[in-house]
């Protein structure tokens, strides 16, 4: 069985790249280039650098000692909340931008939800000196004050998307706009394994960073490079992607993806999307997606701004339905309890979003020689005033 993308841009039925007509020309280009430049030694030697002296990977392998006792189990953290910006994000931002220098752009667009993809972006705009646009809903960037002065302090204009929900989809809608307005001298930068190919295959890889430091870290620890289980959250799929990835191919490794299950699978407040969802097209790209008999997108929902994607990238979606990946949820209630437990047991504030997957512990019979491995994906300081109302 193969879990990579195919020189079609598909991942078993899903991806591929839905497109205007008038993108053609970006997305090919972007089809044609992106591996040999990611693959090149002085592309590659620029961004380890990065990796290791501005966002401070490798980011440590955590033995948890106290969660493992409370689970009878071996439970390791992969510390990205520590990485800079706080998130797995700008791991794939860092990579996006050297490709977009090497592309001989000079202007940035993204669209943000939370804010934390448009904070990643804005850093590495900063960090590069290139001009930076950030989409936002409009719901959004009043729920979401502190990340917006962030992108603002780092120097990215911020506009508001009027349409629709103004919310999420409505921002990429606008970023889409404003790349076919902008087609010669603008990259778009895509926050997770989702868009048309090649973004979900280049995001991946440039998340693959976070399973090849698992590999050598475990080795290092435990005499063996393959744990048992690698658990992580999904919204988008990035993180999870990242953790995953070289692992896909030993079956023996299971993998397990986490979804938002919010108010409960069945309340008709969720954002499960690949349990709720049926194939569909979105932002690009064949996949899983919450959506109504006649095909209009559901508005998801989850108490983590971070997994409330009405759909998932498409390689989750074949790793969904070849039964590689085993698809689990968790409710807002779950990862409330399991913020609360890690603070308790670990001293570790962690996301929100991450939190979902490690509520799955609760569900989890691994055994008291077996390895877990979970993917921290970013820190708590942004969800500081959800956890405040609850103590
Ligand atoms: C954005 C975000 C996620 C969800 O995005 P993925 O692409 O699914 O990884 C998860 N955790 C944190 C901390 C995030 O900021």
């Amino acid at each position: 069985m193969n879990y990579q993308v195919n020189e079609k841009g598909y991942y078993g039925n899903f991806g591929g790249a839905f497109i205007p007509e008038m993108l053609f020309p970006n997305v090919e280009e972007l089809r044609e280039k992106y591996l040999s430049i990611i693959q090149e030694k002085d592309f590659q030697l620029e961004l380890n650098e990065l990796l290791r002296d501005y966002v401070g990977r490798p980011s440590p392998l955590y033995y948890a000692k106290r969660l493992s006792e409370r689970y009878n189990t071996n439970i390791y953290l992969k510390r990205e909340d520590l990485n800079h910006t706080g998130a797995h994000k700008i791991n794939n931002t860092l990579g996006q931008i050297l490709l977009a220098k090497r592309l001989g752009r000079t202007r940035i667009i993204a669209e943000t939800g939370a804010g934390q993809h448009g904070v990643a972006t804005a850093t590495v705009c900063a960090l590069m000196g290139l001009k930076c646009i950030v989409y936002m809903g409009e719901v959004d960037i009043k729920r979401q004050a502190p990340n917006v002065a962030r992108m603002k302090l780092l120097g990215a204009e911020v506009i508001p998307a009027t349409s629709g929900s103004k919310t999420l989809k409505d921002a990429t809608n606008e970023a889409i706009r404003d790349w076919i307005n902008n087609p010669v001298d603008t990259y778009y930068i895509i926050g997770s394994v989702v868009g048309p190919h090649p973004y979900p295959d280049m995001v991946a890889r440039f998340q693959s960073v976070i399973s090849e430091e698992i590999k050598k870290q475990l080795l290092e620890k435990t005499g063996n490079e393959n744990p048992d289980y690698v658990i992580a959250c999904v919204g988008g799929g990035s993180n999870a992607a990242g953790a995953f990835y070289h692992f896909l191919e030993n079956e023996k490794v299971k993998l397990i993806a986490v979804e938002a299950a919010g108010k409960g699978i069945d309340s008709g407040h969720s954002a499960a999307t690949s349990v709720l969802g049926k194939p569909g097209i979105i932002h690009g790209s064949k996949t899983l997606l919450m959506q109504t008999s006649d095909g209009q997108i559901i508005e998801p929902y989850s108490i983590s701004a971070g997994l409330d994607y009405p759909g998932v990238g498409p390689i989750h979606a074949h790793l969904f339905e070849t039964g590689r990946a085993e698809f689990v949820s968790a409710t807002d209630e779950e990862a409330l309890k399991a913020v609360f437990l890690l603070c308790e047991l670990e001293g570790i504030i962690p996301a929100l979003e991450s939190a979902h997957a490690l509520a799955y512990l609760e569900k989890l019979k691994a055994k008291e020689n077996e390895v877990v491995v979970i993917n921290l994906s970013g820190r708590g300081d942004k969800d500081l005033a959800t956890y405040i109302e609850k103590l």
